[in-house]
């Protein structure tokens, strides 16, 4: 048994699948006489032509399932196809080493991969992840031929990789993934929120998964409670039967909720939207009955391209989000790039210490002409859709009086072509940066509502880096800081009569959800995947109650009291 992070809940079980990218680029090296050169480089051409072939059947076939932003990750890797730096330096190696193709393209990738990590820049990161995976795409052309069918992971498998590459992120199906194993990652990483929003279990930071595991072994992986087991016994089969028939109930039971409405014991409503990424996650948010879009995070969009989409493409991509939830609003937010987030065809400078630079609403400031095209995109939305706009990493009220500003020179603009908008639009500032949490009352006065990101909030409160696991311990969203923030947050916002709403993952967290309540929050946005067992919650708690226990937990000191102070609530 090994184990790791459950990233993704659910328990999956299936036939192991070795994703070829996970394996380090061991290939024989032989060498070859001068006049067989010409004979390898063809071979090279011969490759390199399969595999754009294989990349473009990927990519339509990628587009079918999950539309066509998903697919656009292969146009990259077609383009990386025909880098001439990757060519140059295969043929280099294949002249002067005199050694054949495969080798010399190993030589060629490991270099150029090393030469990326040295930089330490997380562009070139992005860049090297989608070398490896082109690059094991040729290797596998070279040492064994054409395949057929040529492509993609085999249906019904669980993904066991090293690296969560690009394309294995744009080739995630429910139908065709039954879970995912990987060595490395993030709870943040791309592929892993796309997991968890698709619902298929997985593993991350499991050590030693590519060596462990063999392709064809029979796994069960359990993603509740973070383990994978490779080719257990019959009693474990038999235990995981029962646990799979009691996750099948719960999950069946959530369903029953889905159309009865997100309201408390004591008959508070709450207002209960969907989270998404995609404008495609907008029917999974249909399919849950959110209440609208809380939040929708436009970096996945501009992520999956290979260059800043236009103004016309991203008013089609919104609108077809918007047209998904009509007559329900949805709330976009606009580009937060910068530390984690990056776009490989938008190289930032590099940082020492890129969570603390430029970044989100400031990034867009000092890059007008992409803020531009992104908001006359949704104003020009606003038309006919009930949509608002969100601005990340607010620091303080300057940053949302110059967004306002942009905003309304934007509007003069839009007009004067004769182009129809929602003049009244309105605009939220996300709090989630301690600065603007301390001057909240300012930034709400200048805002239509506030969005709680406690992802970021959280990190920057407690100095604890939402991506490491090392830090985990720190990242904690029972703090007393945290609590005592969110508190004085809501109580502002009931002050300014300004809708507040949690959009970060602990709203979607059933076990603070009570705790939430209790401090005065009346609205959240969690994933589409998490609606139902969230509303399940609302429905069994009382308000009365709910405060009670917050009124306690804002006595206590520690974290440790806190979580002590919760079971002994729940438990009553
Ligand atoms: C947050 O920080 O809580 C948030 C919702 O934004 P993101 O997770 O996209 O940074
Ligand atoms: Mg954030």
């Amino acid at each position: 048994m090994l184990v790791g992070v459950a990233a993704s809940s659910g328990i999956a079980r299936g036939s192991a699948f070795l994703c070829p990218g996970a394996q380090p680029f061991g290939v024989p090296r032989r060498t070859v006489a001068e006049s067989e050169l010409p004979e390898e480089m063809a071979r090279l051409d011969v490759a390199i032509r399969d595999a754009e072939q294989d990349l473009l059947a990927l990519q339509k076939e990628t587009c079918e399932k999950l539309g066509q932003k998903e697919s656009e990750i292969f146009e990259v890797q077609i383009l990386l196809l025909h880098d001439t730096t990757l060519r140059n330096e295969i043929t280099v190696r294949c002249l002067r080493e005199k050694i054949n193709v495969e080798a010399a393209l190993a030589g060629a990738l490991e270099k150029l991969m090393s030469l990326f990590a040295r930089l330490e820049d997380p562009y070139f990161r992005e860049r090297a992840a989608d070398l490896r995976d082109v690059g094991q795409r040729l290797l596998d052309l070279l040492l064994k031929g054409r395949q057929n069918p040529p492509i993609g992971l085999p249906e019904g498998s669980i993904v066991v990789t090293g690296e969560l590459l690009p394309s294995l992120a744009a080739q995630l199906n429910r139908k065709t993934i039954l879970g995912l194993v990987a060595e490395d990652g993030g709870l943040t990483a791309h592929a892993v929120i796309l997991a968890r929003s698709l619902g298929i279990p997985t593993l991350i930071n499991v050590p030693n998964a590519v060596t462990r595991i063999r392709t064809g072994d029979w796994l069960v992986v359990d993603g509740l409670a973070g383990r994978v087991f490779i080719n257990p016994p019959k009693s474990v089969l038999r235990e995981y039967d029962r646990l799979e028939a009691d996750f099948q109930a719960h999950q069946n039971a959530l369903k029953e909720l889905i159309d009865l409405p997100a309201v408390t014991r004591d008959g508070v409503k709450i207002k209960l939207a969907a989270s998404i990424g995609k404008s495609a996650d907008a029917a999974a948010a249909v399919c849950f009955n959110a209440e609208g879009i809380g939040l929708y995070r436009t970096e996945f969009m501009f992520l999956v391209q290979d260059h800043l989409p236009s103004e016309e493409e991203q008013y089609q991509i919104y609108r077809a989000a918007a047209e998904h939830m009509t007559p329900r609003a949805v709330v976009i937010r606009v580009l937060d790039v910068g530390s984690d987030k990056l776009l490989p065809y938008f190289p930032l400078p590099q940082e020492a210490n890129p969570s603390l630079g430029l970044r989100g609403t400031r990034l867009l400031l000092a890059h007008p002409e992409i803020m531009r095209t992104q908001l006359r995109a949704i104003l020009r939305l606003s038309a006919t859709h009930p949509v608002s706009i969100l601005f990340p990493m607010i620091g303080g009220v300057e940053d949302i009086l110059e967004v306002r500003r942009v905003l309304d020179g934007l509007k003069s603009e839009l007009k004067s072509e004769g182009q129809p908008f929602d003049a009244q639009i309105r605009v939220g500032a996300m709090i989630e940066t301690p600065a603007a949490a301390v001057t909240a009352r300012r930034v709400a006065k200048e805002s239509d509502f506030l969005s709680v990101g406690t992802n970021d909030l959280v990190q920057y409160l407690l100095i604890s880096d939402r991506t490491s696991l090392a830090m985990a311990a720190y990242y904690e969203p029972l703090h007393p800081a945290v609590l005592h923030v969110l508190k004085s947050l809501v109580e502002i916002a009931q002050a300014e009569a300004k809708d507040l709403s949690i959009c970060g993952e602990m709203a979607g967290n059933p076990a603070y959800l009570e705790l939430l309540l209790g401090l005065g929050v009346r609205s959240v946005s969690v994933a589409p995947g998490e609606i139902l067992a969230i509303k399940k919650v609302i429905r069994s708690v009382s308000i009365e109650s709910a405060e009670s226990v917050a009124r306690q937990v804002l006595e206590l000191g520690t974290v440790r009291e806190i979580k002590s102070c919760l079971a002994d609530h729940r438990a009553l």
